[in-house]
């Protein structure tokens, strides 16, 4: 399996950490072939050299709010059979996704004049690169195909606990199959 942070706050990993005691014995069968930035700290490029269709289950955070994120979402599509979105923002962009209904100058204004009033900060584009290009970001199966998902911010532990449980199965029977919503 490999797991993936896109554009998430790590929230829904550390859920997963959380439960890794409740559901230790279904994860040992599975082999981590790639993950980033958990479990392995797999770095970007060892992706290309897994074959496509290899990975059983790749379990992605957060949605795509960047052209790289992008990228490698697509890339672990082909490579992958199944994809779990893990989380609201994966399932349905979440609170970065709050982003669309307002400019960067507005976003940033609100943010820098009540955390930082005295400097008057200005937005420049320097440290924010990325959001003017991403204009909204996106639920994961706007970009790919999502076969399975699994929302909240982050997931209750029950259910993290319920979908390990499951992807036991899932990787035995193939028993889970097309779209299913887990909770
Ligand atoms: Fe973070 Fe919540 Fe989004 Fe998970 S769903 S990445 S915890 S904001």
């Amino acid at each position: 399996m490999a797991f993936y942070l896109a554009s998430g706050c790590m929230g829904c990993e550390m859920a997963v950490v959380d439960s890794l005691h409740r559901i230790f014995d279904g994860f040992e069968s599975f082999e981590i072939v790639w993950s980033v930035p958990m479990f392995t700290s797999s770095r970007y490029d060892e992706l290309d050299s897994i074959p496509d269709g290899h990975i059983d289950v790749t379990i992605i955070e957060g949605g795509v709010g960047t052209g790289e994120v992008k990228d490698i979402v697509t890339k672990l599509r082909k490579k992958s059979k199944k994809i779990i979105a893990l989380g609201t923002c994966a399932v349905f962009g979440g609170v970065p996704a709050l982003a669309a209904f307002h400019t960067v100058d507005e976003i940033t204004g609100e943010v820098f004049s009540k955390t930082r009033p005295e400097k008057q900060v200005v937005h420049d584009g320097k440290y924010i690169l990325k959001l003017p290009e991403m204009e909204i970001q996106k639920p994961l199966d706007e970009v790919v195909g999502v076969d399975h998902y699994l929302p909240g911010c982050p997931p209750k532990p029950e259910v993290i606990v319920d979908l390990f449980s499951n992807l036991k199965n899932l990787k035995e029977k193939w028993i889970i199959s097309g779209k299913s919503v887990c909770s």
